[in-house]
């Protein structure tokens, strides 16, 4: 499955569009009359750019906006969905409040081509929460989101919806990049990423890079745990950090990409993290 330019229909009224920034995918369901988009970009202009984008697919307006996780990336740009009613796990408004404002100005100085929108962004969290599952409806059809365990952060969602094969995972899974652990439960992860293997019946979306199937998310969820595994013997003094970096699961990129989750999961093995 190559990049493709626009909408891509990956299962019934289903799409996929993948947005060359961050390489991130955005979701749309369409029910009757009324659309669902899942993440919302970074900025309010992104957010924008959804919008306009939508009109190659349908009228309808969108009603309802699930965050994936709170994450800039895919939450900055919720305000300009408003009136819609914005979704999210119960971690997420707490998440977003303890550490918008902070990240606001930290990828700002990051990314200076969006410095300026970041700026004027409206922080905008989700207004209806759940802690485990919840079934919602976007003209009159179902959309199921549930929570399996922390990992990315301590409150990342799966989206499916019912009489399709698509699974959205938000960060959970990424393709083509190792995951981002700055704010994640390593330990957990593993547990979390087992656990959407066999919910992945046909096209799994991540939040970043190519839409895939089953295979390539066994493949995330094994080295996902081998980053656990590995921390776990250097925690156990059975393996230096360097030694464990070296054996590193993710070949494709660098010991230093890979450095960095193995030093978060010993922050947690050391019972750092909040
Ligand atoms: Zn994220």
């Amino acid at each position: 499955m190559g990049v493709a330019d626009g909408w891509v229909e990956i299962g019934d009224r289903v799409f996929v569009r993948r947005y060359a920034f961050y390489d991130q995918n955005i979701g749309v369901v369409l029910g009757d009359g009324e659309a669902l988009v899942v993440d919302t970009r970074s900025t309010h202009v992104q957010g924008r750019e959804i919008l306009s984008d939508l009109r190659e697919l349908t009228a309808f307006a969108v009603t309802v906006v699930v965050d994936t996780h709170g994450h800039f990336d895919h939450a900055f740009g919720n305000h300009v969905f408003r009136p819609a009613t914005i979704w999210g796990q119960d971690g997420c408004v707490p998440f977003m409040a303890r550490t918008a404002e902070a990240r606001r100005a930290r990828i700002a100085l990051e990314t200076p081509e969006i410095a300026a929108d970041l700026a004027d962004v409206v922080i905008d969290p989700p207004d209806q929460t759940f802690a485990s599952e919840s079934s919602i409806v976007v003209g009159g059809r179902p959309v199921h989101l549930a929570f399996v365990g922390r990992g990315h952060t301590d409150h990342d969602i799966l989206v499916s919806v019912p009489g399709t094969d698509v699974l959205f995972v938000g960060d959970l899974l990424e393709n083509g990049a190792v995951p981002f652990y700055g704010d994640a439960y390593p330990l957990d992860w593993a547990l979390t990423a087992a656990a959407i293997v066999p919910r992945v019946t046909g096209v799994v979306v991540p939040g970043h890079g190519d839409h895939a199937d089953r295979a390539f998310a066994a493949s995330q969820a094994d080295s996902i745990a081998a980053v656990a595994d590995l921390a776990q013997r250097v925690h156990a003094g059975e393996l230096t950090l360097d030694d464990a970096v070296a054996e590193h699961p993710f070949p494709d990129h660098s010991p230093a990409d890979a450095r960095r989750p193995l030093e978060r999961a010993l922050q947690q093995l050391r019972n750092e993290l909040a």
